[in-house]
């Protein structure tokens, strides 16, 4: 990994302002050539307090700031992020495996969603209410909650991060970063860019080590009075369960299963485009990524045809760092197993495989982009989230069965139909069960939009407007005697 600026590449944690190592380690693992590429600290619940006793001190000044001071400061680490993109680029590529160019993107959304919010810090406006009551009035105000923790997964190190720490910092909250093991120079680089751009010490700190000792110290303090999740379902069960003695506000943006339903009078060409950009982005490791094909009986077979005549030409399967291949590697081999018995499943309870199927031989943890024909509801793939690039396709008669199917999942964030319908396109929507749904686009995830789920895929909202009330606390002030 050759970087313009080798600061960037750190294995430390930040705390309080202080970079921190330790004699214990966590060793990183490069999943394009199964290698190590460094390691980190293994902190645990000591060094855990100590960020949060670092981020409560911290508070009170932070949050006190004017909201333009605040947002300057932010702007500079935006600015810091644009200038060093390649090499934030080339360091998820090389710890998550994802192609650059989809890296690059990357950089470009945690940029974006830290410009917005910058933005947004000033203005966090309050309200005032007509009183019911003589000689009274209402002031609604709003205040940063206090220190928050985010725990993050490996599929977007960097996006996930910006998108919880920015609303929050842009608040007047300071903030405590978990992320994932699997992925923590994105996250360390972020922390030296962070420093560089002027946070006092203890507004944002970064800390690593094993998962469960450092998310039961952040759920069981009562100084942590926000924890922001994404990840598997699974574990936010678990943290919201955890965060529940002290009643910590929430936000949990957890598994999907999206359905992308192509209607009868769908442009199918378009569809086509869209299902492989959705299905294969990160090599399906999204959980927005098209997970179910739902398509009518009458475009099933040129849909079918041109869908897997696009995997075929399109895709190119091989490490990231490498100019025109845009299929990289699993993150590990319990990702390459899961599909693995997805498909399996499928295959003897009837399913045809149209094309891929297997892993590929040689170095790292890579899989063929797969399509799978004949899927019935009974099988595994149509009930479990794959994160990996299979991609599923069911046929349907009517309207009413498509929705059915879609909504037939415990999950509930993002789906997708294609439709020249505008009645249909208005319908469909208010009858899918999902947080976000996409009408002849695929691609969802922006800074401007709240970002979320319903059912088991979480709790909460993250960009937009929205994203920043998840991070304040409303105080009402009632001012009596006013004569
Ligand atoms: P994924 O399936 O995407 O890896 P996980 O839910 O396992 O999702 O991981 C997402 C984040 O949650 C990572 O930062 C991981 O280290 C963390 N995590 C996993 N298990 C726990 C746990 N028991 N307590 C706190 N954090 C956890």
């Amino acid at each position: 990994m050759k970087l313009c600026d080798p600061a960037l590449f750190r294995q430390e944690c930040y705390i309080n302002g202080r970079w921190v190592r330790s004699p214990k380690i966590i060793t990183v693992i490069n999943p394009s050539e199964g290698t190590v590429m460094g390691s980190v600290p293994s902190l645990g619940e000591e060094e855990t307090g100590l960020a949060i006793r670092s981020a409560k001190i911290a508070f009170p000044r932070w949050s006190r700031l004017t909201a333009k001071k605040r947002s300057l400061i932010l702007k500079n680490w935006y600015a810091a992020l644009c200038t060093h993109e390649k090499d934030l680029a080339c360091i998820m590529t090389c710890e998550q495996g994802k192609p650059l160019s989809e890296a690059i993107s990357e950089v470009q959304s945690a940029a974006s969603y830290i410009e917005w919010f910058a933005e947004e810090a000033k203005r966090v406006y309050g309200d005032t209410i007509p009183m019911s009551q003589e000689g009274k009035r209402i002031v609604v105000l709003k205040e940063p909650i206090g220190v928050c923790a985010a725990i993050t997964p490996w599929n977007f190190p960097l996006s996930m991060i910006a998108r919880k720490a920015a609303p929050a910092l842009a608040a007047g909250c300071t903030v405590i970063v978990k992320p994932s093991e699997l992925t923590p120079f994105s996250a360390t680089a972020l922390a030296e860019l962070a420093d560089r751009a002027g946070f006092p010490p203890g507004v944002f700190n970064v800390i690593t080590g094993p998962a469960e000792e450092i998310g039961s110290a952040l759920t069981r303090s009562i100084d942590v009075r926000k924890l922001s999740f994404s990840g598997s379902t699974s574990v936010g069960r678990l943290l919201m369960r955890d965060s529940s003695d002290t009643l910590k506000r929430i936000s949990l943006e957890l598994g999907g299963h999206a359905p992308f339903i192509v209607f009868e009078d769908a442009d199918v060409d378009a569809a086509v485009g869209d299902a492989v950009a959705s299905k294969f982005r990160n090599s399906g490791q999204t959980c927005v990524c098209a997970n179910r094909f739902i398509v009518h009986d009458t475009v099933y077979a040129q849909f079918v045809e041109k869908f897997v005549k696009a995997v075929e030409s399109q895709l190119s399967v091989g490490p990231g760092n490498i100019p025109n291949n845009n299929q990289g590697p699993l993150i590990n081999t319990d990702a390459l197993e899961k599909i693995e018995d997805q498909i399996q499943d499928a295959v003897n309870k009837g399913a045809r495989i149209a094309t891929g199927g297997k892993r590929v031989p040689g170095k790292g943890y890579f899989f063929e982009p797969t399509v799978l024909l004949d899927v019935t509801p009974e099988m595994k793939i149509l009930r479990e989230e794959t994160f990996g690039p299979v991609a599923p396709v069911i046929r349907f008669a009517s309207e009413s069965e498509a929705v059915a199917m879609a909504n037939d999942s415990e999950y509930g964030l993002a789906a997708y139909f294609y439709t020249a319908d505008v009645s249909r396109a208005w319908r469909v929507t208010e009858l899918l069960e999902y947080g976000m749904v996409g009408v002849n686009t695929a691609r969802l995830s922006s800074e401007a939009a709240p970002f979320g789920g319903m059912k088991k895929s979480g709790i909460g909202r993250e960009g937009s407007k929205y994203g920043m009330d998840e991070y304040l606390e409303i105080k009402y002030m009632c001012i009596g005697r006013v004569e």
